[in-house]
């Protein structure tokens, strides 16, 4: 999964899956004006459809995850979750067959939504086990979410996707990693860690869309679990976002493959990739592979995606000097003007005990970013602590563009695109008709990159074996 942290107000909150009331979200929101997020979470529309009681009246939006774990339990007492297998079999139900596999003989399926292209045989699942082959037929989350709320676009994190604007995030449940940080854990690892709990309503795609319209959101994003893993739920979700004029984001781990790049290009205009670390032997422990994400960070700015990436600071695991140096590099090499976030660790999940990363830590990221020559960089999760890294300025003339305070947008001084003081074009997609315009656009020209050579580097670099950098099963 990415950055986004979860239905809430922002760092700190955690947790995912929560829905509660747009009455008591913004009582929460006024009492949040340290953080100044317009939080807006929200029950789902339709009590019959969703089999749930409809109404969880008073949640506070500072409560940590544990607290509104417990919450969820008792406003869906019957369809709590106890995790793991039990949660696997309920949502078998909900199921449609997958279009991004192949079938293969003796039963057995080829799924390629992920970098791990699963090899499954017949009745068993995939690493991310929401997708299982049943009788030779491949069956894909469908119909469900786990996580919904409406909330500002930066918060995903976009700064350069319409700023200043709400966007209605929805998720499922899993995720193709296992982090030990992960942020939105009780969506992305409920179905292997029975403490997650993560649960889940029936909805529609068509209600998905009604409440980001009634919620005068201009876009629609697939976050909280990895929406790699459910594509073609996002897919189906963003064809009706599509009509009904808003524009479609994903918060993704970026360890895709060119296929489902392919597919996802006619219904996503942003991308957010997590770039998690330059060590390949960090990416075997959380589940996956380096190569895969650098590979697909270049892919998609090559298929004309807007593409952001952000890096989650975590002290003791990615935070030298060198490997932010690496990240910096290699996100250069691609293109100086996609924006990075660094931001700042808080302790989750099974990482407790580590400290999260100071205001300086991500300051000091940031500069390093700057340094290697990226044009936009952001240093995020410390609202008001971090000057003037969370503000968009002019790369030709330094002018001050967009100014905010965490997720708030104080001050836009774009006019049309362009720098107010030396006209500079400044990449991003900064209005609707931005977004028209780049779905008509077309590929970009992207620099070759013998990625490959840069991994085995890294391995050499980081103590692995060349070619021992293959992500472990979940
Ligand atoms: S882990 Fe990836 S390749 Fe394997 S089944 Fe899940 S989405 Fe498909």
């Amino acid at each position: 999964m990415g950055a986004d942290p979860g239905p809430g107000p922002g760092p700190g909150a955690g947790g995912g899956g929560v829905l509660v009331s747009e009455h008591a979200a913004k009582e929460s929101a006024n009492a949040e004006s340290k953080q100044t997020v317009p939080f807006v979470a929200f029950m789902l529309p339709s009590s019959q459809t969703m089999g749930t009681p409809a109404r969880l009246e008073c949640v506070c939006a500072r409560f940590r995850f544990r607290a509104m774990w417990y919450i969820r339990r008792m406003a869906w007492p019957g369809k709590t979750s106890a995790g793991g297998r039990d949660c696997e079999s309920r949502l078998r139900k909900m199921t449609k067959e997958g279009t991004l596999y192949e079938k293969l003989p003796e039963l057995k399926t080829r799924c390629f939504a992920c970098a791990h292209r699963c090899l499954i045989a017949n009745g068993r699942a995939g690493i991310c086990r929401v997708r299982f082959n049943q009788a030779g037929e491949l069956r894909v989350p469908s119909g469900y979410a786990a996580g919904l709320a409406v909330d500002p676009i930066e918060k995903k994190p976009f700064y350069h996707a319409l700023p200043g604007s709400q966007a209605c995030s929805f998720g499922m449940l899993g995720c193709d990693f296992h982090c030990e940080f992960c942020q939105n854990w009780i969506s992305s690892q409920t179905l292997r860690d029975p403490q997650a709990g993560g649960e889940v309503v029936e909805i529609s795609a068509e209600q998905i869309v009604e409440v980001a319209r009634r919620h005068r959101a201009l876009s629609v994003t697939s976050t909280y679990n990895e929406p790699l893993i459910t594509s073609e739920w996002a897919v189906e979700v963003f064809r009706r976002a599509r009509e009904a004029g808003l524009a479609t984001g994903f918060v993704s781990n970026g360890h895709a493959t060119p296929e489902v790049v392919d597919y996802l290009r006619p219904w996503v205009d942003f991308y957010k990739v997590d770039l998690k670390s330059f060590n390949p032997r960090n990416y075997r422990d959380l589940g996956g592979s380096l190569e895969p994400v650098l590979s697909t960070i270049r892919l998609l700015y090559g298929r004309g995606f807007w593409v952001e990436v952000v890096t989650l600071v975590v002290p003791g695991f990615n935070d030298t000097e060198a490997e932010l140096r690496d990240m910096a590099r290699f996100i250069r090499s691609v293109s100086p003007m996609i924006p990075w976030h660094v931001t700042s660790f808080h302790s989750d999940y099974q990482w407790q005990n580590r400290t999260a990363t100071s205001a300086r830590q991500v300051v000091r990221a940031a500069e390093v970013g700057h340094e290697e020559g990226l044009a936009f960089v952001y240093a995020g999760n410390r609202p008001g602590d971090v000057g003037d890294w969370e503000n968009t300025r002019c790369p030709a003339c330094n002018a001050l563009l967009i100014e905010r305070v965490g997720f708030t947008v104080v001050r836009n001084e774009l006019r049309s695109g362009r720098c107010s003081q030396c006209g500079a074009a400044i990449p991003g997609v900064w209005t609707m008709e931005d977004v028209e315009a780049s779905r008509a656009a077309g590929r970009r020209d992207v620099a070759k990159l013998d990625i490959p050579k840069h991994v085995a580097e890294a391995e050499g670099k980081y103590g692995l074996a060349p070619g021992d950098s293959t992500g472990r099963a979940g």
